[in-house]
């Protein structure tokens, strides 16, 4: 039974063959380069996105970066206003010394004067009461041996305390100078961050202008090749389907999935021999399931490092083999008997594979076989 309808099957092709052919492969030439064309699309977004994702650690980085001078800035400022506060106190004490040796000053003449009044040297008094300013009045003195020793000793603490006061101030100006630098130094690198932030930026627009291009040109390519494979799937003669098979086609090998529509036939794609079809979902949202083909018993089931993925083999006697590749997972093990239509996995990308497909094989006593004649 199944036989006869294979050969009726292949006739059938053979008619359909002579009918389409002209018109499929124009359209599968085109598909390929589409499809080639999307592949590069896919690969010129990856690196772009990968690129931005660069830009946003960098950017990321370079906000901490400011962040960090931001707080050096407040540390500096605080230290400042520190500074700032300290001089004004060293300030106040030079006042008060100053004031302090004017009032020595003033006791000092007056017991000049009353040195005189008590009979003392009178060319003494008007050599110190005739200088112009306390630095010459104590020189005078100093130059008159004739002072006590306790009048000398406190003129000379007063001068020390009031330069040790001076020599406060100025190291407080001078550090007052540093954290100005400083400053002035954290204030330019915060600039130069900014602008490398900015220009991060601008890079980043720039990128995600060209990721949006990128997908608005896939998403034309992606309606173009919906458009051919709706071509293709178009009916040609007697209104039958030649390349959407949604239902078992009553061949000797059931449609292997649910739904979905053959995206590349057997044969030279790219400079590679292409072993089988790949059938692709109709609707981009679903996970079809994977049927067996005919009866049969599961000879390998498992991961293929050759670039099939996760792989079935059936072996359903009289030499003839079905493939199954790309999975996303398999629901059968080796040795076990499946039936036809029985789910064997679920559709996917693993292995070597260009988006969510089925790529399957057919071998008769080891020779590939078109899987198309077998599924009419
Ligand atoms: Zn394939």
């Amino acid at each position: 039974m199944k036989k006869t309808l294979f050969v009726i099957g292949t006739i059938c092709l053979c008619m359909l063959s002579s009918l389409i052919i002209p018109h499929t492969s124009f359209a599968e030439k085109n598909l390929e380069d589409i499809q080639k064309e999307r592949k590069d699309i896919k690969e010129n977004l990856s690196a772009t996105e990968k690129e931005v994702t660069t830009i946003l650690t960098e950017i990321k980085e370079m906000n901490e970066e400011i962040e960090e001078y931001n707080a050096t800035l407040k540390a500096n400022k605080k230290a400042i206003k520190e500074v700032e506060k300290e001089i004004e106190s060293v300030e106040d004490e030079i006042d008060a010394l100053e004031k302090k040796i004017e009032e020595r000053f003033e006791i000092l003449k007056e017991r000049a004067q009353s040195y005189q009044t008590n009979g003392g040297d009178v060319g003494y008094l008007e050599v110190i009461l005739g200088a112009k300013d306390f630095n010459e009045f104590i020189s005078r003195l100093t130059a008159i041996t004739k002072i006590t020793d306790a009048d000398a000793e406190l003129i000379k603490e007063q001068e020390k305390d009031k330069e040790k006061v001076e020599k406060k101030l100025e190291e407080l100006e001078g550090l007052k100078k540093e954290l100005k630098a400083i400053e002035a130094n954290i204030v330019e690198q915060k600039e130069i961050s900014l602008h490398k932030k900015e220009a991060l930026e601008e890079k980043q627009t720039e990128l995600k202008d060209k990721v949006a291009k990128l997908e608005i040109k896939d998403e034309e390519l992606a309606s173009l090749e919906d458009k051919i494979l709706g071509e293709m799937a178009a009916p040609i003669s007697g209104g039958t389907s030649f390349a959407v098979q949604t239902v078992d086609g009553g061949g000797a090998l059931g449609w292997p999935t649910q739904g979905g529509y053959i995206s590349s036939h057997m044969g030279e794609r790219w400079g590679k021999m292409h072993k089988g079809i790949d059938i692709a979902r109709t609707d981009r949202s679903t996970s079809p399931p994977i049927f067996a083909a005919d009866d049969g018993t599961v000879e390998t089931a498992g991961f293929n490092n050759g670039g099939y993925g996760n792989m079935v083999i059936i072996n359903h006697g009289n030499g003839l083999k079905t493939l199954y590749a790309h999975m996303s997972s398999i629901n059968v093990r080796s040795g076990q008997t499946v039936s036809r239509g029985q789910q064997i996995g679920v559709m996917g990308e693993t292995g070597d594979s260009q988006g969510i497909h089925l790529h399957f094989e057919v071998h008769l006593n080891g020779a590939l076989q078109n899987p198309v004649s077998y599924l009419r």
